[in-house]
């Protein structure tokens, strides 16, 4: 639940602002563009200059949501320092951490004192001049959604297809813990606007590339359990990632069949990045918290859902997180 101060700061925030820059994580995922859509959207109806500027492009599956298509730049220095610079408020959506603004941190954190962050992750010193933090809540969607509505707006069918998207991709379309009454009610009021789940979900999930299918084939046949079962892995390497032609393929969903494995608690891809970085993702069943194990590393994100960016190499990041991973996994049943 969004609360009253919440509601009242965003009005105010709102009323003396004519121009507005949204932004969000690097990577940005479902949530993350859907929250901007909808914002942008209900800021453009009322009147305001929006400009949507991201770290990274959009992925290929969620384009279907910006609308107009285009809407979301791509950070460009150049071109949108200036803007930023100029812009009454900057609202941050999907992420509060500085760390995970990528080429837009140091601009971001210049203009700090300007922006509002808006966000469900839980948040460390986050820098923010302004904050509608809610751990509770399923989406940072299902917050704009709130927010917006008490501000007098009912979405129209773009938008409430934005925050559906956000709101069904966040809660692994209503099956993760995350998923509570608030996801099912955000989710029948934006299909009462006309969004169809079914077309939703075959643009995100059901336009898979061959490469992503044979990227997930490989990977699965490299399955490490370990743990006595209760920690399966998997490890995607630059000369596979490329040798498949799959750099561009977004992989999270990998984790899906681990964590589907009977006695499985903890699933666990580990992806080297271009620069040779390992990205970590961590995915957990119950009440196993794989955020507190990624902050051990520096990252973070929730309780059955976060991630890491580490150096390398490889071998040793898996044998770091694997080690820690089954070290949770002691503690809990101590
Ligand atoms: P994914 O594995 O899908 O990239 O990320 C899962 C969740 O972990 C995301 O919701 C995001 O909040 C968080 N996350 C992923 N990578 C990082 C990271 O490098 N740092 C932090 N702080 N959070 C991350
Ligand atoms: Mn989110």
């Amino acid at each position: 639940m969004v609360h009253t101060q919440a509601h009242d700061l965003f009005r105010r925030l709102l009323q003396d602002v004519e121009r507005f820059v949204l932004t969000t994580h690097v990577n940005p995922d479902g949530d993350a563009i859907g929250s901007e859509i909808a914002l942008a959207r209900f800021l453009g109806e009322r009147g305001k200059q929006v400009r949507i500027v991201n770290g990274d492009a959009t992925p290929e599956t969620l384009r279907f949501i910006e609308q107009p298509e285009g809407r979301v730049e791509v950070y460009d220095p150049e071109l949108h320092d200036k803007l930023i610079d100029e812009a009454g408020l900057i609202v941050l959506v999907d992420n509060s951490a500085p760390d995970r603004l990528g080429r837009m941190e140091a601009t971001m954190m210049a203009a700090a004192d300007r922006t509002l962050c808006i966000d469900h992750h839980p948040a460390r010193d986050a820098p923010w001049a302004h904050n509608i933090v809610d751990v509770e809540s399923c989406a940072t969607a299902a917050m704009i959604f709130e927010l917006t509505r008490t501000a007098g707006w009912k979405p129209d069918f773009e938008a409430a297809e934005a925050i559906y998207v956000g709101l069904a991709t966040d809660t692994g379309f209503f099956r993760f813990n995350s998923t509570n009454a608030e996801a099912h009610r955000v989710a029948a009021e934006v299909l009462r606007i006309g969004v169809e789940p079914a077309h939703a979900y075959q643009q995100v999930y059901e336009r898979n590339s061959a490469a992503y299918t044979r990227l997930l084939g490989h990977a699965l046949t490299g399955l490490t359990v370990s743990a006595g079962g209760a920690v399966a892995s998997v490890g995607l390497d630059r000369a596979l990632i490329s040798s498949l032609e799959a750099e561009d393929v977004d992989a999270g969903e990998i984790t899906t069949p681990l964590l589907a494995m009977d006695g499985v608690r903890v699933a666990i891809l580990f992806r080297e990045l271009p620069d040779g970085r390992i990205k970590v993702s961590l995915r957990s069943k119950g009440d196993l918290d794989v955020h507190r194990l990624a902050t051990e590393f520096g990252g973070g994100g929730h309780r059955n859902a976060s991630g890491i960016v580490s150096d390398g190499p490889m071998d040793r990041v898996v044998a770091a997180v694997t080690e820690r991973a089954a070290a949770l996994l002691v503690q809990r049943s101590a």
